[in-house]
């Protein structure tokens, strides 16, 4: 299947300007989402992986089943005030302000091989942030993971110190 026809461009979304990647479509097929899922472990199914982190939220959407479909448990990273137990908390600068995001402490033990996944590999910001996080607790980014990468936006760049794998390049 071309899964590239279930991702949908929403112009001018959340504001004007802006081109919205929309993956809803690839979800709600079960044929284009089992098949997404299983590529995407594909990509990284010969690398020794102990956990899947995924990025809220959408990371979560593709974290959780890749986590099942590598036979891997799941951890997440939220925004924050959002992780009931002690967190470690990364702030990040944005084109215009910044964001925060948090993991729990204990999720990560040192040496822990981790892959890290989120839909959608744009500027890299995010990801970048998660991985000083992981790498913060010990842990060692084996990857990252994406449904979807902005080819004309340097997210490879800014993450080239990591194996960058993308279903959809677009
Ligand atoms: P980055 O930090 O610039 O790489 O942005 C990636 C983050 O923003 C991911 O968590 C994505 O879910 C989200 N994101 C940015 N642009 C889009 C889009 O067009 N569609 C869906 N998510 C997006």
């Amino acid at each position: 299947m071309d899964l590239s026809q279930k991702i949908r461009n929403i112009p001018d979304f959340p504001k004007e300007g802006i081109l919205f990647k929309d993956i809803t479509p690839l979800l709600r097929d079960k044929e284009a989402l089992k098949e997404a899922i299983v590529k995407m472990a594909d990509m990284f199914r010969e690398h020794e992986i102990d956990y899947v982190v995924g990025i809220e939220a959408r990371g979560f959407l593709v974290g959780t089943p890749l986590a099942i479909e590598l036979d891997k448990g799941f951890i997440p990273i939220r925004k924050p005030g959002k992780l009931p137990d002690e967190v470690l908390n990364v702030s990040y600068q944005l084109e215009y302000g910044k964001n925060e995001i948090e993991i729990h402490k204990d999720a990560i033990n040192k040496g822990d091989k981790i892959l890290l996944v989120d839909d959608l590999l744009a500027t890299g910001g995010t990801t970048l942030a998660a991985t000083q996080m992981i790498e913060s607790l010990g842990g060692e980014v084996v990857g990252c993971a994406f449904l979807l990468e902005l080819d004309e936006l340097s997210g490879r760049e800014v993450l080239k110190n990591y194996k960058v794998k993308s279903l959809l390049i677009s």
